[in-house]
């Protein structure tokens, strides 16, 4: 099942700063232990902040599961909220209004418990017995018939924040002025208890597991309490944590018997866990219930999960599972995110069935072309190749273009797809991701997976790892992003990539740019798209001029990167849709991929960059097909290459080739210049990660047939089998 852990790191994504800010964060190695452990359980995870754009986000990651419209997933609520009062309560509130399922307690289970309060009323009502206690609003005020010494604490903070022992009206009187100058709110005066203290974890909904007892172990300590540097690890002394604690079994179904009072009086759900103090004569006192336990490797719920024999894994599956259950009636599936914890080069059913099971549907108002029917869906499935989608309106335009026969391979799947040499990743990719969804490869571009869906699929798309799948390789958090981007000044150009970015709707756009125009170094934001022929309609929504315009506002260079291979692929819609956005202002560039069967033929290149260069498209790169897996019948070797560039470029203006042919190559970006008399293949590097080596000249020992820099005797400059692109995807 699709997995969304959400927390907040820092108060970053709110409208305006305002209330009492949130003093609490997980910490980050407990959230990613939850990840991992949510990971290895066989659930697919993105992590995501508990912000403003928190719904956007999820919308993305988990859309409704087809015509059953039931929700794609569920949320793993690590979120303590950001500011303002009954801080737990928003995210879930939040997930409620936009109906994704989550862990733990609803939003009145966390308000409950976070009132302290109003818990004791809930917990004397239930039986659970608990200090007396009083309410004081200023200093000065008396705690009318208790009895010294007393705990003052804020009545709405968990974690011990602003605790105090007091031990007479002095002390009391400045313990409370603390507490309501500093925290803004009342403070709660309670009986401190001298005795022992007992942490109950209770773990589920119906039944209710009761974890085995927790003991602090006090010792040693001239305050018998947790402190809130106790809690946060800052002490010398730090109480011992003793499971099972060493209690008779009595005592044991009396502090049980309480903390289920407990929880249920605060109509707590999923997990929690209920402190305890034990007087001398052996009564118990509830001091608090926590409604979102800490999962903190060190604390005390997770020990007691242990000592009941669940393994950090086991937990955080179990806790989805119960809250799975409370909705669903049974436990989450697990291996939902098979497709990409497999590895590269599985498709998930869902794209399979969606896009290839040759059915014509209509997915969010885009018609698709039903399957040509070279290969069954199962077929399709089992060896292993890519489901057929593509456009009704991009099927259509093929056949009106007199070119169907070329265009065709362009989408349709082949048998040449079956088994053959390559790889999944040609571009090692993932050693240049530097933050979920970000690669950085060359200094000044930064380019941004923002989604795994196209249009339609390109049979030779080198993303086919990702394109169609719930990829973990997708931008997640964009905060994040936009943190690195800031803190590599030398970045000045961002790519939205994917997938193609236009498949997201043009408020998603907006949430992204939200991150980015921010920036002040950025000069330029592309988009690399192909719906300006796969769906060029896409570009009559208003929206999108909108958007244009703001990246221009800001100050920075709306472009937009297209990818026409042939040109056939251009009519009418596309050629409109391309005078709208000159007219925004946007630049235009093309980039395309030499395709056997598709365009290799000068005469077919020369006259599709004429078109392109009449429309206002600025010819960009002609990219070498890379030895992608499934995909090496596109190829065409070097030399060949090199004659159809030559032979197009001699009836071209200098205006309409400034493109370069290039091998987005491991090592950089390559371009390809001649076949020389001696036999060697000259190159120069046009990118390379070391600015010093671009412009070099160098060369191999040509051998016949060869399609990449790989083929060729030599090349030390390229460890692996492999291409690179930082200007690919769309
Ligand atoms: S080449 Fe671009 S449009 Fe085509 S499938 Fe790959 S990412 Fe999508």
């Amino acid at each position: 099942m699709k997995v969304a852990v959400v927390r907040n790191r820092d108060n970053h994504g709110v409208i305006s700063r305002f209330g009492q800010p949130c003093p609490e964060v997980y910490g980050s190695r407990s959230v990613q232990n939850v990840i991992d452990g949510l990971r290895a359980g066989g659930h697919t995870v993105a992590f995501f902040e508990g912000d403003k754009r928190l719904i956007a986000n999820l919308e993305q990651f988990l859309p409704p599961e087809g015509e059953s419209g039931r929700p794609g997933g569920m949320v793993f609520n690590m979120s303590y909220g950001i500011q303002g009062d009954c801080r737990y309560a928003h995210v879930p509130a939040m997930l409620e209004m936009a109906g994704v399922p989550y862990t733990g307690s609803t939003p009145l289970g966390h308000a409950l418990a976070l009132d302290k309060v109003v818990t004791k009323i809930l917990m004397r009502e239930a039986g659970a017995p608990t200090p007396a206690y009083r309410v004081l609003s200023r200093a000065g005020e008396e705690a009318e018939g208790l009895r010294f010494p007393l705990i003052v604490k804020p009545r709405h903070e968990s974690t011990s924040y602003g605790l105090h022992f007091v031990r007479d009206g002095r002390e009391l009187a400045s313990a409370v002025r603390e507490v309501v100058e500093e925290y803004q709110q009342d403070a709660l005066v309670e009986e401190y208890i001298e005795g022992r203290e007992v942490c109950v974890g209770l773990l589920g909904n119906d039944p209710v597991e009761l974890l085995p007892l927790v003991e602090l172990d006090f010792s040693g300590r001239e305050l018998r309490a947790m402190t809130w540097a106790d809690k946060h690890h800052k002490t010398a002394n730090e109480p011992r944590r003793i499971c099972p604690a060493a209690v008779s079994e009595e005592l044991a179904g009396r502090l049980r018997a309480a903390a289920l009072a407990t929880f249920r009086a605060c109509r707590c759900r999923d997990y929690a866990r209920v402190d305890i103090r034990i007087d001398p004569s052996g009564e118990p006192f509830v001091l608090e219930i926590n409604s979102m336990a800490s999962l903190g490797a060190g604390g005390a719920f997770v020990l007691a999960a242990k000592t009941a024999g669940y393994t950090f894994e086991a937990l955080v599956c179990r806790i989805v599972d119960v809250a799975h259950q409370r909705y669903f009636g049974t436990a989450a599936a697990r291996g939902g995110g098979a497709a990409v914890e497999e590895g590269a080069g599985g498709w998930g059913a869902g794209a399979q069935e969606s896009a290839a099971a040759g059915e014509a549907g209509a997915i969010g108002g885009v018609e698709y072309a039903p399957c040509p029917g070279v290969f069954s869906p199962q077929q399709l499935r089992g060896d292993d190749i890519p489901p057929y989608k593509a456009t009704r309106f991009y099927e259509e335009q093929i056949r009106r273009s007199g070119h169907y026969e070329r265009l065709r391979h362009v989408v349709e799947p082949s048998l040449a797809e079956v088994g053959g040499p390559g790889a999944w990743d040609t571009s090692g990719e993932g050693e240049h991701t530097v933050v979920r969804g970000l690669q950085h490869k060359f200094g000044p571009t930064a380019l941004v997976l923002a989604t795994d869906q196209c249009f339609s699929h390109c049979r030779f798309c080198f993303r086919k790892r990702l394109v169609s799948q719930t990829s973990e390789e997708v931008a997640c958090d964009y905060g994040l992003i936009a943190e690195y981007i800031r803190e590599h000044a030398e970045i000045t150009d961002v790519l939205l990539s994917g997938g193609d970015p236009l498949v997201l709707s043009t408020e998603q756009l907006h949430r992204i740019m939200d991150h980015l125009l921010p920036i002040g170094q950025l000069t330029s934001i592309r988009l690399g798209t192909k719906a300006l022929t796969y769906y060029p309609p896409r570009f009559q929504d208003t929206g999108l001029a909108d958007l244009f315009r703001r990246i221009a506002l800001a100050g920075k260079t709306p472009a937009v990167v297209a990818h026409v291979d042939h040109f056939g692929e251009i009519g009418e819609e596309t050629e409109r849709a391309v005078r709208k956005l000159l007219a925004l202002g946007v630049q235009l560039f093309n980039q395309m991929v030499l395709l056997r069967e598709v365009n290799d033929d000068a005469d077919i290149l020369a006259a599709t960059l004429g078109k392109l260069h009449s429309l206002g498209v600025r010819p960009y790169y002609l990219f070498q097909a890379r030895p992608v897996k499934g995909a090496g019948h596109f190829q065409v070797p070097l030399r060949r290459g090199i004659e159809i560039v030559r032979e197009a470029n001699g009836r071209l203006s200098g205006l309409q080739k400034t493109y370069r042919y290039v091998m987005s190559h491991y090592t950089g970006k390559i371009e390809i210049l001649e076949v020389g008399e001696d036999q060697r293949l000259y190159l120069r590097y046009h990118q390379h990660r070391d600015p010093r080596k671009i412009g070099l000249v160098f060369s191999r020992p040509y051998r016949e047939g060869a399609c990449w820099l790989d083929d060729l005797a030599g090349s030390s400059e390229a460890p692996c089998a492999a291409g690179s692109v930082l200007d690919g995807g769309a």
